[in-house]
């Protein structure tokens, strides 16, 4: 089964959606990390069966963070693999 929502990241340019910035990326590598959200729409969404992806720059998506009235949950790693 294809893996739909899974971005080869060396493949092409990543760009932060809403500022446009091409993302740093060394020998295909990505250089800094992005903020990447998928959604598949259902039934109750006036967006039925439409799939939404976008990526954010980390300043991006700082921004979009702030202006929210109730804080992000944040849950520090324990351990890294
Ligand atoms: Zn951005």
């Amino acid at each position: 089964m294809k893996k739909g929502n899974i971005i080869n990241k060396r493949d092409y340019p990543v760009c932060c959606n809403s500022c446009g910035r091409e993302l740093k990326k060394e020998n295909g590598i990505l250089m800094e990390d992005v903020f990447e959200a998928t959604k598949e729409w259902g039934y109750f969404s006036s967006r039925d069966t439409q799939v939404h992806h976008f990526f954010l720059c980390e300043e991006c998506y700082d921004r979009l963070i702030s202006g929210f009235r109730i804080p992000i949950e944040v849950k520090k790693k324990v351990e890294v693999l």
